[in-house]
């Protein structure tokens, strides 16, 4: 429970879960702003300690890969329960080098979805292979298995399944599927640091794993940031020369690479940081509890729901044929959300060389009319929540009858 100064609103989900739906859309406050992310509030929580760690960066002045990076290789590739971490600096960069690693290029196919962020699929594009694009599952907004094995050839080398919103879909089955086709699973694990799958974390499940630290993911750094993991040990070496333009020592250049290093200053804050994923994440699915439970009369289709530890909702995200409507409705009531994503990659204009037109993927074209990502961080207060829910509920008195 709250301390009893505080106002119940003032609580996070974790602190008020005594209260009641009715409690609290009772005494939701008339009027506020609700961002969409608020990183500030969650930096504030140890803000000394970020203060310090970018200080030992300044104090040491090593600012490219060396020991804060190694020592964040290391943290991260154990919370994840893999052999390997590969700090790098995007999560586009982590599916390119991952790629690339396993020598996939030009005459190759990689199979992933057309509701994803454009990343996954411009990854796969610019190591020269052919992205094969297949739909999702409706409710999880996951890789649709029965269209991924119809889609595998004898050019098929890849299958990139996307933990989209957080969520991991039924791994098993796939890796079943690939190991018998012989092709490899790389989870783009960029929205998804921490979930699982049948108690093994997002990240240890496939081949190899791509996560972004783009600053507003469940982990994010100050800047642009990414890391592969996996168990290969092979392909950790390649990866290592190639995101250090080709080296194995100083001027020794084995490989063609790039520079797709991290940056020490993002090492070290995401260091702290992951010391506090956890209890974010718990934040993260107890706010997510609480709009379900708020939302339950409300007429829109709330996430299908999931076992324990599979979802970190690092977006929480509803349907409703009101969309537009609603959204505009909630931006003007001071509420900022957003649509993860407005329109599915196989109707991007640089993409349209894939020769995909409308109605080739239904479920992702469906999905892109009626999303919208509601206000979600660990931060994020029962009054705010409240206040979504309440702005929410009053729109659709607008419009229909609230049932
Ligand atoms: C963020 C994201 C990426 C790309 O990560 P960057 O660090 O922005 O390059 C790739 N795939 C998904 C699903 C993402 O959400």
């Amino acid at each position: 429970m709250s301390a009893p100064d505080r106002s119940p609103l003032d609580a996070v989900p974790g602190d008020v879960i005594d209260l009641t739906a009715s409690d609290v859309l009772a005494v939701v406050r008339p009027e506020m702003t609700v961002p969409f992310v608020d990183l500030a509030s969650e930096h504030h929580r140890y803000r000394h300690q970020l203060d310090a760690a970018v200080a030992g960066v300044v104090d040491a002045s090593s600012f490219v890969l060396g020991e804060a990076v190694e020592r964040f290789e290391r943290s991260f590739a154990a919370y994840c329960s893999t052999e390997h971490a590969v700090g790098v600096d995007s999560g586009f960069s982590a599916l390119e080098l991952i790629l690339r690693g396993y020598g996939i290029g030009p005459g190759d196919e990689v199979i992933t979805t057309a509701n994803t962020f454009v990343a996954t699929v411009a990854a796969i594009d610019a190591t020269g292979a052919t992205p094969v694009l297949v739909d999702v599952d409706p409710a999880t907004h996951w890789m649709d298995l029965d269209q991924t094995a119809a889609a595998i050839t004898a050019h098929t080398r890849a299958i990139i399944p996307v933990h989209l919103y957080g969520r991991v879909g039924p791994m098993d089955p796939l890796l079943d599927l690939a190991r018998y086709y012989g092709v490899k699973v790389i989870e783009d694990a960029c929205q998804a640091h921490g979930a699982a799958y049948r108690g093994r974390r997002a990240g240890s499940l496939g081949d190899a794993a791509a996560f972004s630290f783009y600053p507003s993911k469940n982990l994010g750094a100050f800047g642009d940031g990414g890391m592969i993991v996996t168990d290969d040990a092979d392909l950790v070496e390649r990866l290592r020369m190639l995101r250090n333009v080709g080296s194995t020592e100083k001027y020794v250049h084995a490989v063609r690479g790039f520079n797709r290093r991290l940056d020490s200053i993002h090492a070290a804050v995401l260091d702290i940081k992951l010391g506090y994923l956890d209890r974010a994440n718990e934040g993260r699915r107890r706010a997510a509890a609480a709009y379900t439970a708020l939302l339950e009369e409300a007429p829109v289709t709330v996430p299908a729901k999931a076992e324990a530890d599979e979802h970190v909702f690092h977006l929480y995200v509803i349907e409703t044929l009101e969309r537009d409507g609603l959204m505009r409705s909630l931006g003007e009531r001071g509420i900022s959300v957003g649509i993860h994503y407005p329109v599915p990659v196989h109707l991007q204009p640089a993409y349209g060389w894939l020769g995909h037109g409308p109605g080739d993927f239904p479920v992702s074209e469906a999905l892109a009319e009626r999303i919208v990502s509601l206000p979600m961080f660990p931060t994020i207060s029962v009054g705010q929540i409240a206040y979504v829910v309440k702005a929410i509920e009053r729109y659709f008195q607008g419009v229909r009858t609230w049932t």
